[in-house]
């Protein structure tokens, strides 16, 4: 076989995602735009999802991408404005300063991510503590830690286990952020339950389907690639794991890159190999993929090949905010 692409499936948008994205587009195709205050027709907190096409995408058209609610002017909050929240989830604090300032909010927090919120005041009511493993500073993280920032215990690695401490009588148990690496986790629960054997699961586990869906086929496709190219943002979680769990399929054999798109791309990497891998994170639209595949037919990559573990049919309807009253 010539020199060939190894493309995984399932790759890129998640349900999640998608309804996040989408939210913010219906609210521009219902407003009227300009308007004539000058306000836009959108605040979004934060990044929508972490991807930066995905982000200049829907501020080309009108969406005003703020880090903090305290950049909204109050007149934003007078006419009605809707501001979003990112799929990532926000803390309590933020609801009750959007509650407070009368924001119209449409929370388009990933209903996998607003589990783990539940389930964190469900076993803090329990008289639970919680050991929670996620990305210290990742948003997702900082929203959960702060619904119970006294009872929540964040470790991010295995060798983070010993700063840990807590006595037998302790009710614990195990949350975790919806994007690790399914395998590291499985390791850190290993080093967790050996220090502390009553440490209790959740009823299932807060790792997403589209995490492990598309950790579970990008591990077969290093398998079968000299290299393995990501396509995702840096400050995507996933995007950044999928790249670590391709590295270690791969092995010495070859190298994993990350790549927001098609431009980041250095020819260098492909010189003397026969077949390179494609994934992409969950936060990344497809037509970037299709990018990298020309760029790497350019190359002289003419074969494919498509490695598929799992069909997905996973689909959340939009918020609430947004079935429920017409928006300005
Ligand atoms: S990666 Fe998982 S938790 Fe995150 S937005 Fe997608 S479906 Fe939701």
């Amino acid at each position: 076989m010539g020199k060939r692409i190894v493309l995984a499936d399932p790759r890129g948008f998640c349900a999640g995602v998608d309804r996040a994205i989408l939210t913010v587009r219906t609210i521009l195709k219902s407003a009227d735009t300009p308007r004539a205050d000058g306000l836009p027709p959108v605040y979004v907190r934060r990044q929508i999802v972490h991807n930066k096409h995905v982000v200049e995408d829907l501020a080309a058209q009108g969406a005003v991408f703020v880090q903090e609610l305290a950049e909204i002017p109050d007149a934003a909050a007078e006419a009605g404005i809707p501001i979003v929240f990112s799929a990532h989830g926000v803390s309590p604090a933020v609801k009750a300063e959007a509650a407070a300032r009368g924001m119209h909010v449409v929370d388009a927090t990933c209903p996998l991510v607003s589990k783990v919120h539940r389930e964190v005041l469900r076993f803090v009511k329990e008289g639970y503590e919680i050991i929670y493993i996620g990305h210290k500073g990742h948003d997702e993280a900082v929203g959960v830690v702060e619904e119970s920032p006294e009872h929540v215990h964040l470790i991010e690695h295995a060798s983070d286990v010993d700063s840990l401490d807590f006595q037998p009588d302790t009710k614990l148990v195990l949350l975790t952020q919806t994007t690790l690496s399914v395998d590291e986790t499985a390791g850190t629960i290993t080093a967790l339950k050996a220090r502390f054997p009553w440490l209790e699961m959740p009823p299932n586990s807060d790792i997403c389907y589209a995490t492990s869906n598309r950790q579970a086929a990008v591990k077969l496709v290093a398998q079968q690639s000299d290299c393995v190219v990501i396509v995702g943002s840096a400050n995507s979680s996933n995007s950044v794991r999928l790249m670590e769990v391709a590295q270690e399929g791969l092995g010495e054999r070859g190298k994993a890159y990350r790549v927001d798109d098609a431009s980041e791309l250095d020819p260098a990497w492909f010189e003397g190999l026969e077949s390179v891998g494609i994934s992409s994170g969950a936060s990344v639209p497809d037509e970037l993929v299709s990018g990298v595949i020309d760029a790497l037919q350019n190359l002289g990559f003419t074969g494919m090949k498509s490695v598929e573990t799992i069909k997905e049919n996973m689909h959340f309807v939009l918020p609430a905010e947004l079935r429920r009253k017409p928006l300005r």
